[in-house]
Parts: structure tokens; C-alpha cells; sequence
């Protein structure tokens, strides 16, 4: 294998997490100097939402790669959009993209693309560091910043509150920084071997009445229940009115992304993903 020596980490690709911002821009240089045999790039890739600290200024920037051919000019992030994936485009590289989630995730990585490297470097974190789980994700409209290159990965830590600085989440982030980087500057061959993956295969909304308002909130028994399996009946919501209301499953999944923020506007619940052991 080609070794890849360039990395770009983007961090605030969404505003108001905090934890890839504050990454790119304290331990930018603590890193290239750990990494002397890898090419870093370190990005702050959303300024102005941060500066705002909103999400984004006009459009999801981690949703925007898809309309990256339409003319949007009244669109800060869709001009950062174009300029990153001409970054990118340049030459064979890396992408890391830090974010972190309102909900118990823990320590996640999520892959879009179906690349040997990408689970290798998968599996060499799983092995170090305890509890690290990976998430694969398909993207067939290229949407996310992280599937601009074939070769790359976003991070997901949480839980933690937007806009704030949490030593967990800060540090769990520095963490698989570290271990992507060392994977990248050790692995000149791909072993065989295993990784434990989990494939999303259902979003789940929140109720809604006729005119679309959410009826139900995420069930004090399930709330905090990423990656808890449910097999059969389960309880994720309870009504206004005091209601529990059950689901089921026909097998044994595993929920994610429970009561994310913003995931609100469209009214997604949690994604159940299944798991399984994909060979080497
Ligand atoms: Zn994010």
C-alpha cells in the first residue's frame, strides 16, 4: 500500500461544537510536531458560525458537498463547500472532520466510504482505545465534508452541550486524533483481521400531529441509550399527555444519535443501526 501522508482535520465544520474547534486551534502544532512523517493540515472550517455560535450561518455545511454544483452565491457555507473539496481534490489525502453530539455516543468514528484503509485504521482504534465504536454510514450524494476523499473519517463524541469546552469530550476527541494519525503513519500494510461495525438502517421520527409539531418526547428509560439493544417491543417515547409509546424490532438493533439536537428541525428521533463483524 501507498502510504497516505497527508491529513487535513477540519474542526467547527459545525459552529457550535466547540471540542473540534478548540482541537484545531490549541493542538495544531503539539501534533505536526508528534507527526513528523505525516503532511497535517489543520482547518477551522466554519469561522462565521462560530464566531455566531450557531450550527451555520445559511446552510448545514456537513450537508452542502451535495449542491456543491448549483449556484448558491448567497451562501457563506456553500463558497467554504467549493473551496474545501478544490482543497481536497488536490491530491490524494486524508480527511478527519471533528464533531461532537448532544447524545451518549461515547467515542464514534463514522464511515462513508467502503475503503480498506479507512476500516483498518478503524479496527487499530478500536483495539487502543476502549469503547470506541464505528459507524458506517453510507453517502451516495456525497453530502459530508469527510466523503470529499475517498479515504477519511468524521468523529463523533459526545455527550456534550453545544457551545462549550468539555475535558471528556475534549480529551476522548484528542484521543482518536491521535490513534488515526498513528494508524495512518504505522500501517504500510493491510492485515486481515475484524472490526465490529454498526450500519444505520432506520431513521426513527418523533410523532407529529397534522400540522407536523412533535406529540412525544424521548422516554426517561431511553433516553441516553445509544447503542443499547433493543430486540423486539421497546418503549422510545413518551406523549404529552403522559402516554409511553412502543415500538418493535424484528431483530436485535442499536439505537444512535438519541434526542440529538440538531436533529430537531427534521424531527429525528434516533437511528437504529444493526451490527455486525466485517472481515479484513
Ligand atoms: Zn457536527
Amino acid at each position: 500500500m501507498r502510504p497516505l501522508k497527508k491529513v487535513i482535520i477540519f474542526g467547527g465544520t459545525h459552529g457550535n461544537e466547540w471540542t473540534g474547534i478548540f482541537a484545531v486551534k490549541k493542538y495544531a502544532e503539539e501534533l505536526i510536531k508528534e507527526f513528523p512523517e505525516l503532511d497535517l493540515h489543520f482547518i477551522l472550517a466554519n469561522p462565521e458560525a462560530f464566531q455566531l455560535n450557531r450550527r451555520f450561518k445559511h446552510e448545514d455545511l456537513n450537508r452542502a458537498f451535495q449542491f456543491i454544483h448549483e449556484e448558491r452565491p448567497d451562501s457563506y457555507e456553500h463558497q467554504q463547500a467549493l473551496k474545501f473539496k478544490k482543497m481536497i481534490d488536490q491530491e490524494a489525502c486524508f480527511v478527519l472532520d471533528l464533531h461532537t453530539t448532544t447524545s451518549n455516543m461515547g467515542n464514534t468514528i463514522i464511515i462513508s466510504h467502503n475503503q480498506p484503509l479507512n476500516f483498518h485504521v478503524a479496527s487499530q482504534l478500536v483495539q487502543n482505545l476502549k469503547d470506541t465504536r464505528v459507524i458506517v454510514s453510507p453517502d451516495p450524494n456525497k453530502k459530508y465534508l469527510a466523503s470529499q476523499s475517498e479515504f477519511g473519517m468524521m468523529i463523533e463524541v459526545g455527550p456534550v452541550a453545544n457551545g462549550l469546552i468539555d475535558a471528556v469530550a475534549l480529551e476522548g476527541t484528542l484521543q482518536l486524533i491521535k490513534e488515526v494519525l498513528r494508524a495512518l503513519s504505522t500501517l504500510t500494510n493491510l492485515t486481515s483481521g475484524s472490526v465490529e461495525i454498526y450500519e444505520e438502517i432506520e431513521d426513527i421520527f418523533y410523532p407529529q400531529d397534522e400540522a407536523g409539531q412533535i406529540t412525544a418526547y424521548i422516554h426517561k428509560d431511553f433516553q441516553g441509550n445509544d447503542f443499547k439493544a433493543v430486540n423486539g417491543e421497546y418503549k422510545p417515547f413518551t406523549t404529552f399527555k403522559g402516554e409511553e409509546l412502543r415500538l418493535s424490532t424484528k431483530e436485535e438493533l442499536y439505537p444512535i444519535f438519541v434526542n440529538e439536537a440538531a436533529y430537531y428541525p427534521t424531527k429525528l428521533a434516533f437511528t437504529l443501526c444493526r451490527k455486525r463483524t466485517l472481515k479484513l
